[in-house]
């Protein structure tokens, strides 16, 4: 496994600190459950995409760019942290986001404005679908543009999770921990990706489980499928020959409920509860559904309790604020009077 000659960009702190949430597995008495604190990653309130822009602005610079393009949802934390990294090399950034301008500009979108990126409203292109005409654009401008791929899910950034993977071995050398399951979740795939190559290649027998978070048309053989060749590339990048087969491959969808960004029940109970146990924050979009499904999951007797289950938090709370009307708060007010 090789990865020194990939050109790379030092974007945030690692290795992100590895934390076990006892009370959480009091309260759902279930089995230990331990915490990768990605959203601790030190870059603009972090998350999972630094590790992978760390590889993939790497390439944009060995490549001559000085204009970054990528794209995402209005609460993208794959924009926020680009336009973070991208101020922080010197390079200018354009965000194509879905939907139009909202009256209150707040979450990711007002730090997104914060880095002084140049947004573009795509309305219903919520993954990149005019980033062709805007390039070309930026060309005839003079400029040499580089696009960050939706998510930050290439073969680069897979080989960021790779990484990831051994840090966390690491990790659990030093503490003499081992986890029977790797809980995460899991949309564009490079995470999931990089996760399954890393746990393959170090021959773990943990059991690593997306909770997919995005609807697709295409339905679960094509996110099997973006995953899967997003991990033989990946591997191929790093001078290894992996085949994956079904087993290796664990994506649930049983929690997409209404779809990517509509928070509801589920999100809240985990979002309130990991706050209440923990004092950790989860987000709306990504990370609450992830752990509103490992909870169900707990509840549903799906884990041993001799198992020893990794959380692995992507970050995303930034997007908190924006979500407030969403957000089930009523239980904690009281007027006095
Ligand atoms: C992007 C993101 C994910 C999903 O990671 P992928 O590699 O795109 O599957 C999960 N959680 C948060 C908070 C994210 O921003």
């Amino acid at each position: 496994m090789k990865y020194n000659h990939i050109p790379r960009e030092r974007l945030g702190f690692f290795p992100t600190p590895l934390v076990e949430l006892s009370k959480l597995s009091k309260k759902l008495n279930g089995p230990r459950i331990f915490m990768k604190r990605d959203d601790n990653t030190g870059l603009a309130m972090g998350g999972n995409k630094t590790r992978k822009l760390e590889f993939i602005l790497g390439d944009a610079l060995a490549h001559g760019a000085n204009t970054i393009v990528t794209a995402g949802a209005a609460q993208s934390n794959h924009c926020r942290q680009t336009a973070a990294a991208a101020a922080s090399l010197g390079l200018e950034c354009h965000l194509v986001l879905g939907g139009k301008e909202p009256a209150h500009v707040n979450g990711n979108l007002l730090l997104d404005k914060i880095f002084g990126c140049h947004i573009h409203w795509a309305g219903q292109n919520r993954k990149g679908e005019d980033i062709p005409t805007i390039v070309e654009q930026l060309k005839r401008d003079g400029k040499t543009p580089y696009v960050v791929p939706y998510g930050g899910s290439n073969a680069l950034g897979a080989v960021a999770f790779v990484e990831a993977f051994a840090e966390l071995q690491a990790q659990c050398k030093d503490l003499r921990l081992s986890f029977t399951h790797i809980v995460f979740a899991s949309s564009s795939g490079g995470t999931h990706a990089g996760l399954m190559l890393g746990n393959k290649l170090f021959k773990s027998p943990c059991q690593i489980v997306g909770i997919n978070i995005d609807k697709d048309e295409a339905g679960e053989a094509s996110f099997h499928q973006t995953i899967v060749s997003l991990a033989s590339s990946a591997a191929r990048l790093i001078g290894e020959d992996c085949t994956f087969s079904d087993s290796d491959l664990t994506l649930n969808l049983d929690y997409v409920g209404e779809g990517y960004g509509v928070m509801g029940a589920l999100e809240n109970e985990a979002i309130s509860m990991t706050a209440q146990t923990q004092g950790i924050l989860l987000d709306p979009v990504y990370t609450g559904k992830a752990m509103g499904g490992l909870i169900d999951m707990i509840r549903a007797g799906q884990f041993k309790p001799s198992d020893r289950v990794l959380f692995w938090h992507t970050g995303g709370a930034p997007a908190l604020f924006a979500y407030s009307s969403a957000l089930d708060l009523a239980q904690n007010s009281s007027t006095l009077g």
